[in-house]
């Protein structure tokens, strides 16, 4: 196998675009530039994160997002905010910028009680096609970093919509969890192996970043 080190986003960028993960991730030859919509996500997690975690009054413009956010607050059990987990190859839990971490994400918002944990990933998005596929990687951490934690709920927070989508994970079930990740690793695995980077042009090239892509017409 590879020696590589993945996250969701990462992974996620890989299948939309082989050609363009290896550009920005592995080669590093451009960078994304942040969008609007980016900046405003960001600003909106850290507003967010304050607030759960030393009380910092929500700016004016949104304070419409507080009784969604307090409803979490009311969640008994330890909260974390911006929660890093890292894990080794053999699934064992190591800290974030460890040598030997395999994979690694940052939960906005996780609450352990005693043997049930509650992850919360804030989207500032639209909630049309919600990916719920990285609350799984959260839920596999969490297990894995919290041994006492048997149950896990989560959810995507949207915000702007104020729409919850949960899901449950359980501890059995953590095997088959990871199998849901098997394909697209092995995929990246023979990508590294073979330094191969195909391109997978859709009609977003034109926003993509890779300027010398044959794909990018802008
Ligand atoms: S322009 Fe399109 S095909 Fe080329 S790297 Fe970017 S996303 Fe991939």
């Amino acid at each position: 196998m590879a020696n590589f080190t993945w996250s969701f986003s990462a992974l996620k960028q890989y299948q939309n675009c082989p050609k363009q993960y290896y550009e920005l991730t592995v080669a590093k030859n451009f960078v994304q530039s942040p969008s609007q919509a980016m900046i405003y996500g960001n600003q909106v997690h850290s507003a967010l994160e304050h607030y759960v975690k030393e009380g910092t009054e929500l700016p004016k413009y949104y304070q419409r997002f507080k009784p969604l956010v307090d409803d979490l607050i009311a969640i008994p059990g330890d909260k974390l905010t911006e929660h890093r987990m890292a894990l080794t190859k053999e699934k064992t839990p190591c800290t974030f910028g460890a040598k030997e971490r395999w994979v690694r994400g940052i939960a906005d918002l996780v609450i352990i009680d005693d043997d049930h944990a509650f992850i919360i990933d804030y989207k500032t998005g639209s909630d049309k096609y919600p990916d719920l596929k990285q609350l799984r990687l959260m839920s596999l951490m969490t297990f894995a970093h919290f041994p006492e934690v048997k149950k896990v709920k989560a959810g995507l927070l949207f915000v702007m919509h104020n729409n919850f989508m949960p899901e449950e994970y359980h501890r059995d079930d953590a095997e088959k969890s990871w199998e849901s990740f098997a394909v697209p690793l092995t995929r990246l695995d023979h990508s590294y192996e073979s330094n191969t980077w195909q391109a997978n042009p859709t009609p977003l090239c034109k926003f993509c970043p890779v300027k010398t892509c044959e794909f990018n017409k802008t």
